[in-house]
Formats: C-alpha cells, structure tokens, sequence
C-alpha cells in the first residue's frame, strides 16, 4: 500500500482510541512517516501500516461499501460511522446489509408507505434497507421457484430480533391475504413474536430484552406467492436463568407478567408452580440429610404440589432424596442441602423447557403447515458469537453455531464473487479462500472432535473435568485451532475465526447430560393435570430401563447439521447488525466496538475476499469520468471506451488489472495511485 503514499498525502493511520484516524503525512524517513492527525498532533508510523484516504469520498458516505474507492478498513469503519451520524443505519457490503443499531425509535423507517415503496424495487434503486433484503428474497423466490434465505446475526443488542420482525412483517405484508379472510396465517406467525419473547427473552446487562435462544421460522408460500403455513424451530433455551439470576439481570419476562396480571390458563400455572418451587430452601437435617428450612419452605412445597397436581409427600422425596441404582442394589440415598438445592433447580430447569418446547409446538400447530408448499423463505435470528471473561457450554454451543454459520457465509461470499467475475468474463483463479473447515473438524468430528470426547466423558462415570480436559490436551496437542492456556488444568482455548476463546470446563460434563430424574419424570407424569401430564409423557420401557445416555452437545449438533441442510437448500441472504455502544443509547458510535464485530461478523473477511480479487470495479464511463484526464491525448481521438480505458492503465504502467465486459476491475491499490498520479497532473 505505500508506494503510492508520499508527504501531502491524506491517508488512515492506526490509533489505539479510535481504531483509525486521519491525518496527511508531513515527512517521510526510510520506511517511516510523520503524519499529523486531523485532531492536530504529530505522530510517527510504518509507511507499510498506513493506509491512502480518499478525498473524493461523498460526504455523506457510500450506500455500498463495494462502491468505496478504496477498499479497506478504516474506509469500511470510516464510512459506516458517517452514515450513523446522519441516521443511515443500513449500508451495504455488496449483497450483505449492514444494520447499526439506532438505539432510538425510527418509526418514519418502516411504515406501510415505505414497504410500498420496496415493494418490487431493484436492490440499490432505493436506500438500503430490511425491506430490500426480504423484498430480493421473495422475487427470488417467485421467479426462479426456489427457496430463499436471511440469516440475521450480530451479538447481544444488536438488533436481530427486531430487524427480524420487520422482516416479518413485511414478508407477510407482500404474501398476506385479503383482510376479510379473518384470522390469516400471517396473522398468527406475527402474533407468535410476543409469546415467544415472553417465555423466551429476558433482561441481561446487554439488551433489556435479550432472546435467550435460537429462532428458525420458515414462512411457507403457495403458488401464486401467498403465505400458506410457518413452522417455527427454536435452538438452546438458555435454561439456567429460571434459576440463576445475578441482578440487574432478570428471569424471563412471563414470570413478571404473571406476578402482574395473574392469568388462567395450565401454562401460568405451570410458571407459578416454578416461581413457588424456587422459593423452597433446605435447611441440615440428621446425618448429611436435608429438611424443608421453615413453615414458608412448608408452603411453597404445598402451593407446588397443587399447581403441579402432584402428590407433596413424593415431591418432598423428590427434591431430597436420590434412588441409586448400583449392581448389588437399588439405595435411597439423602442429599444434603446443597445436593437438595441443585437437584430443585434441575427440576426448575426441566419443567420450564419442556413447558418452552411445548409453547412452540403448540404454535406451530396453530400457525398450521401447509404440506404443498414448494418454496419458503427462512428466518434466522440466531446468537452471534460469545467471547466472555467465563466461557461455558453454552457458549461453547453458541460459538459452534457460529463457525457452521461463517463457513457457510465464507462460501457464499466467494460464490458471489466468482458469479460476478464469470457473467464479466474475467479470470479469477488466484483468489484465496480460506475455511474454517479444520475449527470445525476439531468441535464435531466423529469420533474424536471435543463433542464426541465430551459425551465419551459423560458415559464413562469416572471422569470428572479435569480428566475431560486432560483428554482434550493430549489428543489436540498439535492442532493449530486448540491451545492449552498455561497453568491450565481444566480450562481450554479454541482458535475460532473471530479470535481465541477460553472455556471454563468445569461444567462441560452435566451440562452436556440431557437427563430427567427418574423420580421427577413418574412424579409429573402421575400429574392430575392433563397439561403437567403432558409435559412428561412416560417413556418407553426399555429406553427409561436402558438409562442410555442422550447428550445436549451431539443433538445440538444434529439439529444445527439439520438447520444447515435447510439454508444450503436455499439462496441465502445475509443481515449483520451492529451493536454501536454497550451502553446502549444513541448517537455513540465506538470503533474498535464496531469494528470487533465486523471481524466477527464475517464482513472483514468478505471484504478481504474481494481484496484479494478485484475490490474496485467501474464502469468504462465512470472510469474515464475520473481518470481521462492522465491521457488528454484519448479525448482527441475515437477510442472505444474499453481501449481508452486499457491506454490509461497501460500508461501508467498498471498491470494486473482486468477488463469485463463493461466493467474494468482494479486490484487494491490501483485506484490510489491513479488518484495520486492525477493530483500531480
Ligand atoms: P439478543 O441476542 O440479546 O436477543 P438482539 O440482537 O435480538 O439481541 P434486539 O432485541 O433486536 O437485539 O434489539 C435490542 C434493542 O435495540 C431493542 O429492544 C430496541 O430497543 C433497539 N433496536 C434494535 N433495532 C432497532 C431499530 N431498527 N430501531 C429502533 N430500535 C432498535
Ligand atoms: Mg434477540
């Protein structure tokens, strides 16, 4: 990048606040600048470390970053904050939307006039926008009879789940039916959104109102484009909040609902009967025994047992005593308080996840799948990628999601790109690709990936974690995707392509056993109350007899192999929103913040994609708008605008460029040089 860089030079230098700044270089020495800074100080870089600002940028930023002269980080970061200031949240990366955050209502954005508006529009005729992603993806859909994609990512508070529901409703505004026709489908998917969030979103220090799982919802379509049926699949219901809550955080938001407005219905009563059922302590009784603590613990052992129907002497059991089953025997033995509490919390636990995964069915159901339908669209609102100063299962789950997810992306973006250089017939054979197929092998191969060791851990009743980790790093000792943290005993790293992450392993082991005690499951299929009942259907002789192990780890892993089947059965089409600021307001716009996450994102890749091939692509016209002026001579003669182009390319002594069909595409570089090259004309 420096060659074209000299004194006077505008350019981006790196700086630790702000990520880049810019500044003109005032003085080179050897392979140094001496650059001063747009807030007016003098520093010194690496000529090889700067990059080359360009000063015909719009003011008002690029709706397309692809359309950016120069094609790099601080150009992307630079471009991205320009448009927030002046309230343009959506900018895009070639076929990716970008959406920040706005932390403020933008209600102008997404009314029926609009929606209107996009309605069949050309993607880039208008502003960039949600509807114009979903609007592409049901024309798509339409025309060429196949099914489509978006797949909404960005981490916690990034705005996922709204940008979803404006999807949705837009999806359904372009595929809905008639208003008299009552109760439509589209009616009940949209209706859906606020029964899931009450039972699935919480309160976190991240998002006021945080999707504590995943959410795949398939719109299906019938032949003259009408939405016909939905099914909804949800993934990994962060279980551990109905009863591990660390203020200010909350518990998901039915329980508050029903404290407020009590409701009828078996569900609330269900909700009731765990919010009792966490208010049970345990007090010592004889020997390692436990005892309900007090007449308050008494009570609520009571109102349990009536709201779940269930008999309160076999739940008392239940919560304080374990059946082992040993060769020799079968013994009842006592828990201690502490034993006692954990195994109430894994009733809480059960409960509510069953009572979640019964909700989504029981909206499915009513939503109705149409078995005809040949095409759907897809939805993806799913957790972006976690790295946190504690890592766990859960986010070892979530970060797996993600992998799976970026391979998929990385692939489609490099699609794309060959797509483009083939319809110009350009060659293209040196771009690179990278893959994440080797982090992936080391999570899900079978055998021998973590998940398989994992399980293999959970079977075998001797291990512990510690005997698990030492597992792990002795198998991956040489795989360049695993590290050993020094002093480590149990902790492990993975190398995933958005940074390392440390996971803590020390509950790898029961969080990855699906299990439901054995006393809990005939205690709640015993259930007077149908629903209760329901809930927890008796299983099988043999399977509840054969005690065999089901893991969370490798039915997560089908699942999201399922999920992935799906999208590679459809175009897909991407969204990645941005979290701006973790306080959570508007108007503040962190770089470094941004920019992490447009690492994790995938879009740095994407971009890096397209600067190893052709980042700047122009059309013959534009370029000799720009650029005529290195060779007046062309103006005087009668050049084709392809061979006026190659002349000042050639002139320049530019190689390594290519000429489309209409198009000239630049490598990186080029397009700074010209400019520099001009200045000096
Ligand atoms: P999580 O992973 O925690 O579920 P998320 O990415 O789904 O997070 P959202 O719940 O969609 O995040 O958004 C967080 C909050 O940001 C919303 O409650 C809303 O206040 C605000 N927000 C998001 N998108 C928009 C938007 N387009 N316009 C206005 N406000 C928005
Ligand atoms: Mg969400």
């Amino acid at each position: 990048m420096s060659q074209d860089i000299n004194v006077g030079s505008h350019i981006w230098v790196e700086d630790p606040e702000l990520a880049w700044i810019d500044g003109i270089v005032i003085n080179t020495n050897g392979a140094e600048a001496e650059i001063q800074t747009s807030d007016v100080r003098t520093v010194t870089a690496k000529l090889s470390k700067l990059y080359p600002k360009d000063v015909e940028a719009p003011a008002g930023g690029v709706d397309d970053m692809t359309k950016l002269s120069y094609l790099h980080e601080p150009a992307v970061l630079y471009n991205l904050a320009t448009r927030y200031e002046i309230n343009e949240i959506y900018t895009y990366c070639g076929n990716i939307l970008i959406a920040i955050n706005p932390f403020r209502e933008l209600s102008h954005l997404y009314d029926v006039y609009l929606m209107e508006r996009y309605k069949g529009a050309q993607l880039g005729e208008l502003k960039p926008h949600v509807f114009a992603i979903a609007d592409v993806a049901y024309r798509a859909m339409i025309n060429e009879g196949k099914s489509n994609s978006i797949m909404v990512s960005g981490e916690s508070g990034a705005g996922k789940t709204e940008t979803t529901k404006m999807l949705m409703r837009y999806l359904a505004y372009l595929g809905g039916h008639a208003a008299a026709e009552g109760r439509t489908v589209e009616r009940k998917v949209l209706e859906s959104n606020p029964v899931l969030e009450a039972f699935g979103n919480a309160k976190t220090v991240r998002n006021n109102n945080s999707s504590r799982f995943g959410k795949f919802v398939e719109i299906q379509f019938d032949e003259r484009g009408q939405i016909s049926g939905a099914a909804i699949r949800t993934y990994l219901l962060e279980k551990s909040r109905v009863c591990q809550i660390s203020d200010p955080e909350r518990n998901y938001h039915c329980f508050y609902l029903l404290c407020a407005a009590p409701l009828e219905e078996a569900i609330f009563r269900v909700v009731a009967a765990i919010l009792h059922l966490g208010n049970i302590t345990f007090a010592r009784g004889e020997e390692d025994s436990s005892i309900l603590q007090d007449d308050k613990s008494k009570f609520h052992l009571q109102m349990t047992a009536e709201l779940l129907m269930c008999d309160s002497q076999a739940l008392e059991v239940a919560l304080c005593k374990r059946v082992m089953i040993t060769p020799e025997e079968i013994i009842k033995r006592s828990l201690d308080p502490l034993g006692a509490t954990v195994s109430r919390d894994g009733l809480a636990k059960t409960i509510y996840s069953r009572l979640f995964d019964w909700l989504v069915n029981k909206i499915n159901v009513s939503i109705g799948q149409d078995p005809h339908s040949k095409c759907l669209i897809g939805v993806l609102d799913i957790y972006g990628f976690e790295s946190f100063k504690t890592n766990s299962f859960e986010q070892f789950c979530i970060n797996f999601t993600n992998e799976k997810l970026q391979q998929h992306f990385n692939q489609h973006v490099f699609k794309m790109e060959q797509a483009l250089y083939k319809s110009e017939e350009i060659d293209w054979s040196y771009v690179e690709f990278v893959d994440n197929q080797d982090v992936l092998d080391l999570i899900e191969k079978k055998p021998g990936g973590i998940i398989s060791l994992l399980d293999e851990a959970c079977m075998f009743p001797k291990s512990t974690h510690e005997t698990f980790a030492q597992k792990l790093y002795q198998t991956f000792k040489d795989h360049r995707r695993f590290v050993k943290p020094k002093l480590a005993r149990s902790e492990f790293t993975v190398v995933h392509y958005a940074g390392e992450v440390q996971y803590q392993s020390d509950q790898f082991l029961d969080k990855n056993k699906d299990y439901v005690v054995p006393e809990y499951q005939d205690m709640l299929s015993a259930s007077k109350c149908s629903f209760v009942a329901g809930l927890f259907p008796l299983l099988p002789e043999e399977t509840a007899k054969s005690g065999k192990f089901s893991s969370i780890g490798s039915r997560f892993k089908l699942q999201l192999q399922q999920l992935m089947d799906i999208l590679n059965s459809t175009e897909p089409h991407y969204i990645r929103c941005i979290k701006p600021n973790n306080e959570l307001k508007p108007e503040i716009f962190e770089n470094v913040n941004v920019l992490q996450q447009l690492r994790s994102g995938g879009v740095l890749e994407a971009i890096r994609v397209k600067c190893e091939g052709f980042p700047t692509h122009r059309t013959f016209t534009e370029f000799l708008n720009r650029f005529a002026t290195l060779a007046p001579e062309i103006l005087e003669g009668n050049y084709e605008e392809n061979v006026a182009c190659k002349w000042i390319m050639e002139k320049m002594g530019l190689s390594r460029y290519q000429m489309g069909k209409t198009k000239i595409f630049l490598r990186a570089g080029h397009m700074s040089e010209l400019d520099a090259r001009k200045a000096k004309v």
